[in-house]
């Protein structure tokens, strides 16, 4: 059989070796008691290392490119918020995707960013090794350092395979974390029109 990864992508301009991954990979195949060499799994080492391109491409995107400029000057005050952004992350302790979605909020100080920015944003912390702690808090640090806003808000609900797949208590499995500045922080009224929004008609997370 070829090596017939679909979705194989060109190879970034990122700091992954292809050839460590590749190598290490081939160890824990045999690490495990596999046969590294059988059909399924002879290009196994190579497909996981292109992977990690897209799965662990955070680290290198570039945060203006990922603006590219979609940042206007308003007169707007009101709350923005962009709720359920779809992200895929990857727990930095046991290399299992974390999966689930991300709420951002914030209050303009004179300046708004593109709606589909956010998303953006959020893909660029997502695709690394990370606890969800911490992407929440980076994802709010950005839009408050770029923003200058009031304030920001960002609550992330996720789902940890770590937890789910080795039978730990399975509510475990399920975390919510927020990052809260400004605005948010210093005034209830903003929190609670930001968290009543986000939990209207929500569907509860489900892989
Ligand atoms: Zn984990």
């Amino acid at each position: 059989m070829e090596f017939d990864d679909e979705n194989e992508k060109d190879v970034k301009d990122d700091n992954i070796d292809d050839a460590a991954i590749e190598e290490a990979i081939f160890r824990i195949l045999k690490g495990v008691g596999e046969d590294p060499q059988r059909e399924g799994l002879q290009f196994t080492p190579r497909r996981v290392a292109r992977m990690y391109h897209e799965l662990l491409g955070g680290y290198t995107m570039d945060p203006t490119a990922v603006i590219n400029g979609a940042l206007f000057d308003v007169k707007y005050d009101e709350m923005v918020i962009v709720r359920d952004i779809e992200f895929y992350s990857m727990c930095e302790h046991h290399m299992l995707p974390f999966i689930g979605r991300a709420h951002v909020a914030y209050i303009p100080n004179g300046k708004v960013l593109g709606l589909s920015k956010i998303p953006r944003i959020v893909d660029m912390y997502a695709r690394r090794l990370q606890v969800q702690e911490r992407m929440t808090r980076q994802i709010a640090d950005f839009l408050r350092d770029l923003l200058k806003p009031q304030g920001v808000a960002v609550v992330v609900e996720a789902m940890h395979l770590c937890s789910m797949m080795r039978g730990v208590k399975k509510h475990d499995a399920r975390m919510t974390t927020s990052a809260m500045h400004g605005a948010f922080r210093a005034n209830l009224a903003s929190r609670q029109e930001f968290l009543a929004n986000i939990s209207r008609g929500a569907a509860p997370l489900q892989i």
